[in-house]
């Protein structure tokens, strides 16, 4: 009897994003530009592979900065940082440049202008992501409002704001979905909130979504790679169980379950916008043998956005 097709459907778009590309661009273009020792507070993207490359390269990662020398070539990751440690950068004699992503950035702006016009603000994110711990510590030190991070809907219910000038702000890589609930709940809680037109989601982290319940609702099982820190990528795992596909987190082909692999006859594959795309290859080499003949994309890549370098290290 004829051995039944088995085909692999790849999401798009899926893997780097525009921050994550230029947060890359900046480490490598340090490498190449300064003899000093290159420093780069927390992983700059969260990929275990991306990290791995880099040092191989020569960089060298910390937690904080006061472990970077005063000779050095310091970087801050995509993720952004609190306006401390930018200030602490400052005050020391290393050269440093800033590897937030400019829509990071943008909610640190939102911040700061919502304090300046007397507004508390909702931060909706998780706790303990770097991310969320940069953009509380842009709430100004000396302003007369303050800052409140909710998480999940029982977050909100305990929130007590006073304030009759309330405004919203988001992480970059939630669930579009379930923020979207969120920012209802609040909105309920308190009718005179603001915030941005729909949330701070990026780009990537709503395309890639859009990407994974389309995958979903073609294969018996999806493959998400990323890294277990990467928020973004948990995210698209998530989404393709709520759409009722079995999915697996996967740094590499290392972490594939071939037992489950066997008895399917499509899987999906996509990538965070943390992933570089040749693990992508490497997971369909690696399915070929078991079977899985044929690779189908299922749309186009229509991303374009692009980030400029900072001007020191643009060619
Ligand atoms: S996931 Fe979004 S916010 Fe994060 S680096 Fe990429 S584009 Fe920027």
């Amino acid at each position: 009897m004829e051995k039944m097709s088995k085909e692999i459907v790849l999401a798009n778009p899926r893997g780097f994003c525009a921050g994550v590309d230029r947060a890359i661009d900046i480490v490598e273009k340090s490498l190449e530009k300064f003899d000093e020792p290159v420093f780069v507070r927390h992983q700059v993207v969260h990929n275990k592979k991306v990290v791995e490359d880099l040092e191989k390269k020569g960089v060298k990662f910390v937690k904080e900065i006061d472990e970077i020398p005063d000779n050095a070539v310091a970087i801050f990751s995509a993720h952004g940082v609190s306006k401390s440690v930018e200030d602490e950068a400052k005050n020391r004699k290393f050269m440093y440049f800033d590897a937030t992503c400019p829509l990071v950035t943008k909610v640190h702006l939102e911040v700061q202008r919502h304090a300046r016009k007397g507004r508390d603000i909702v931060l909706i994110g998780h706790k303990g992501h770097p991310e969320v711990i940069g953009t509380l510590g842009r709430h100004p030190a000396d302003s007369d409002t303050n800052i409140y991070l909710v998480e999940d809907y029982e977050d909100i219910n305990k929130l007590e704001i006073n304030s009759s000038e309330i405004a919203y702000v988001t992480q970059t890589t939630l669930s579009v979905d379930e923020t979207k609930g969120l920012i209802e709940a609040l909105q309920v809680k308190y009718p005179q909130i603001i915030g941005p037109s729909a949330d701070d989601i990026c780009y990537a982290t709503q395309n890639r979504q859009d990407a994974v319940k389309q995958l979903s609702l073609e294969c018996e099982i999806v493959l998400v790679i990323g890294s277990k820190t990467s928020s973004n990528s948990n995210r698209l795992k998530e989404l393709a169980e709520k759409c009722g596909t079995k999915s697996f987190l996967i740094d590499d082909k290392s972490d594939i379950n071939i037992e489950e692999l066997k008895h399917a006859t499509s899987v999906g594959i996509t990538a965070g916008a943390s992933a570089p795309e040749e693990i992508v290859q490497e997971v369909i080499s690696f399915l070929f043998p078991l079977g899985y003949k044929t690779v189908r994309n299922l749309s186009e890549n229509n991303e374009s956005m692009t980030f400029k370098l900072p001007k020191e290290l643009a060619d």
